[in-house]
């Protein structure tokens, strides 16, 4: 009786991959989230960079409940007008393009993991077997998209990866990348931002370093916009400030602004990579993915919401500057680092016991990415409760 009689029941049936605060958030009101018990927060974390019009926007749950009512799904084998509306719009905010749809940031990497094995394998007979990425990169958890991330907790637990494996090259070192670029280079992966890896930021000249190589080499250059793309950069795309054009651009996050979606542009040297029956996922571009999609693009490309992104930012790297006096401030747009000197976790749980959310990131590195949307009274009162937390965490008075 003992060996068959059932287990005690679990405290949760979760499966335990994740370290979660025990918070419940169950309402969103724009930049602000509440629990359980009623109390507020504001969000300076986005669900990491996800929310770009912030919790409840009409606009977008207009979008989503008329899809929803409408049609949610139909699958790839018809023809879909939502998709090829993102896709254009996409297009118009970027570079001459073709987009496939998928569902996350990893699913984005790994179609431009397989356009670029297809690259040295279908057009160059096998010729291009190399990868670049960089160190502090981060491109997802599949293993085509963790076999170009950098980081070896991410990647090492789940060897044998890809042969061969990725060279992965000190960020930013022109010198170290332009030695290593050679014809037999496939592509090249890179963050504008690296956003993960503590909101460091491309130095001036490198992803034009990186795109000039590779066109001398003809491998593909693929820019992971995943975090810092649809305007958080302030900018549509970050690799805009660069003037440095990929090959292949890598979209999820802020695209869907909380509906799950992700999307993977091609170049015109890249866009006949994948072809019929190479490549494809059921849920991927469908229309209710789509509605949000077109939501939060309709209203995050425009000048006005653009200028608005730029002003907050000034104002929220200013006022970090001064809570955080003697730490480096730096990032992008509505994507922020603060350099610390330990790990983040206490003052991202000091922070939110102060009722504001905001994150982790690699090298010590504490991360805000606030709903695009945030106002400028709400970055005030963002400050008084971070410099709050900061006192706590510090112990200053
Ligand atoms: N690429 C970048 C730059 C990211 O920041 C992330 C997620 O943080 C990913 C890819 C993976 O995206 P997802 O978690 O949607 O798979």
């Amino acid at each position: 009786m003992a060996d068959t009689a059932p287990a005690a029941a679990p405290s949760s049936c979760l499966l335990g991959n994740y370290n979660r605060a025990a918070v419940r958030f169950v309402r969103g009101e724009g930049c602000w989230l509440i629990d359980d018990a009623g109390t507020r927060y504001i969000d300076a974390f986005a669900g990491v960079a996800v929310s770009t019009l912030g919790h409840g926007h009409p606009a977008l749950v207009s979008a989503i409940s008329h899809q929803a009512a409408t049609l949610i799904h139909v699958s790839n084998y018809y023809a879909s007008p939502q998709q090829e509306q993102l896709a254009a719009r996409l297009v118009a905010h970027s570079f001459p393009g073709r987009v496939l749809f998928c569902n996350s940031g990893t699913e984005s990497n790994e179609a431009a993991y397989k356009a670029a094995r297809a690259w040295s394998n279908i057009v160059h007979d096998g010729r291009k077997p190399r990868i670049i990425s960089f160190a502090g990169g981060f491109h997802g958890r599949t293993i085509g998209a963790v076999s170009v991330t950098a980081n070896p907790k991410y990647r090492e637990p789940f060897a044998p990866l890809p042969q061969p494996l990725t060279e992965f090259l000190p960020f930013g070192d022109v010198a170290a990348f332009n030695a290593a670029m050679a014809d037999n280079v496939c592509a090249v992966w890179i963050e504008p931002v690296q956003g993960e890896g503590g909101v460091m930021v491309a130095p001036p000249g490198f992803l034009a370093a990186v795109r000039a190589a590779c066109t001398r080499h003809g491998a593909l250059m693929v820019v992971d916009e995943v975090q810092t793309g649809i305007s958080r950069s302030g900018k549509p795309f970050a690799y805009q400030y660069d003037g440095a054009t990929p090959d292949i651009m890598c979209l999820a996050k802020g695209l869907g602004g909380g509906v799950p979606i992700g999307a993977t542009m091609f170049g015109p040297s890249a866009w006949d990579l994948l072809k019929p029956g190479m490549h494809g996922t059921t849920f991927g571009g469908n229309p209710l993915a789509m509605a949000a999609g077109l939501a939060v693009t309709e209203l995050a490309f425009t000048p006005d919401f653009l200028t608005h992104v730029n002003a907050r930012s000034e104002q929220l790297i200013t006022g970090l500057r001064r809570v955080f006096a003697g730490q480096e401030v730096r990032g992008r747009g509505l994507l922020l680092g603060v350099q610390l000197d330990a790990d983040p976790t206490a003052m991202v749980a000091a922070a939110r016991a102060h009722g504001a959310i905001v994150g982790p990131a690699g090298n010590n590195t504490l991360r805000l990415a606030p709903p695009l949307i945030i106002s400028a009274a709400e970055i005030d009162e963002l400050l008084t409760r971070l410099g709050a937390a900061r006192r706590q965490v510090t112990g200053a008075a």
